[in-house]
């Protein structure tokens, strides 16, 4: 059976809890790992999907989630479903440095000793992410000026700037990087740098159970933000696109990701992925090719918004000014080039 995507949940449990905003029970995905919902008190999304890797040392898990006590006791009472406890973890990995996935790393290691695992590159992000400088306003109020944003929209976009930190700036025991192995007593993973969403995001392959543990570069339904803590110089769309490509190989692999539920059919929501960014990226470039040298406010509300641009405020309007600089950005690098214009002949043809 298919979804409304056309790929195959390898979990009707979790898509079913998953649309009725509820939290799916722990289930057994593959021999030896079990997917356990960790509620995320804060935001739109309800749970992450942490993955409890069962082995003779204990328990290695991928992405603990959330920092807060409701969460934490959702990972013990997870654990206990299959006779662990916390005190049996002795790896977290995380695939990126977000809150609902890095989360409870640093808890867990001042709590019951387990060993931290993430990659250098993020913990870079991590750094700069939790740095007073990424809170301060000044830098804000002068990308918006940037932005060409009209001066009675500041207030709501600085009010929605002022956030506090959700994540620890506590870096990794064990910074790894693309390529690397992480040999955890019967589980083997293979590192795979999936620069995008974040700029150190890591997705892990399991070729011996034919896993892809995904975070949030993959997920079923939803499109993942992109460019959410990158470092200096970075094009986070074609790094994306790139990261996108990197995972042909495991086509034919089951996805766990961080968020809704496990599936089949990874080529095909490699293209949907690539395809959903692509139309707004050619609706830009259409924008520069007959007006250049404009703003990012004045391409943003001549772009096309689901929620429609009149209806755009607060971080939603942070958000669409984000994205329309990520585009513009990419539409003008000579690294994208090439994709643009496949992607333009592939959609001329169709019509
Ligand atoms: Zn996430």
């Amino acid at each position: 059976m298919t979804d409304d995507t056309g790929l195959v949940p390898v979990s009707r449990a979790q898509l079913a809890a998953w649309d009725a905003r509820v939290q799916p029970a722990v289930e057994q995905v593959a021999p030896d790992v079990w997917a356990i919902p960790v509620p995320i008190p804060a935001g739109t999304i309800p749970h992450t999907l942490s993955y409890a890797l069962v082995a003779d040392d204990g328990v290695h898990l991928i992405d603990p989630g959330w920092d807060a006590p409701e969460s934490l006791d959702a990972l013990a009472s997870g654990l206990a479903v299959i006779d662990r406890t916390l005190d049996d973890v002795r790896t977290v990995i995380a695939t990126h440095f977000h809150p609902d996935h890095l989360g409870a790393a640093d808890a867990l290691r001042r709590t019951v000793g387990a060993r931290v695992v993430f990659s250098g590159v993020e913990d870079a992000v991590l750094q700069q992410e939790t740095a007073p400088e990424a809170y301060d306003s000044a830098v804000y109020r002068a990308q918006l000026r940037e932005w060409g944003v009209p001066a009675d929209r500041w207030d709501e976009l600085l009010a929605s700037f002022d956030r506090p930190a959700l994540v620890a700036p506590a870096g990794p025991d064990d910074a790894v990087a693309d390529g690397d192995v992480l040999e955890l007593s019967g589980h083997r993973l293979r590192v795979i740098a999936t620069p995008g969403h974040t700029d150190g995001h890591i997705c892990l392959v399991d070729d011996e159970r034919r896993l892809l543990y995904s975070g949030d570069h993959v997920l079923p339904r939803i499109f993942p933000g992109v460019g959410i803590g990158v470092l200096p110089g970075a094009d986070p769309l074609a790094d994306y696109f790139d990261s996108l490509d990197l995972l042909a190989p495991y086509d034919e692999h089951t996805v766990l990701p961080g968020h809704e539920y496990g599936f089949r059919g990874l080529g095909a929501r490699r293209a949907q992925l690539i395809g959903h960014h692509l139309r707004r990226t050619t609706e830009l470039a259409a924008l520069l090719e007959e007006d250049a040298g404009r703003t990012v406010w004045e391409y943003a509300r001549r772009l096309t918004w689901t929620a429609g641009w009149e209806g755009m405020t607060g971080f939603w309007l942070h958000s669409a000014l984000r994205q329309t600089e990520l585009h513009r950005d990419y539409a003008t690098n000579p690294r994208s080039r090439a994709r643009i214009d496949a992607h333009r002949a592939e959609r001329a043809q169709r019509r």
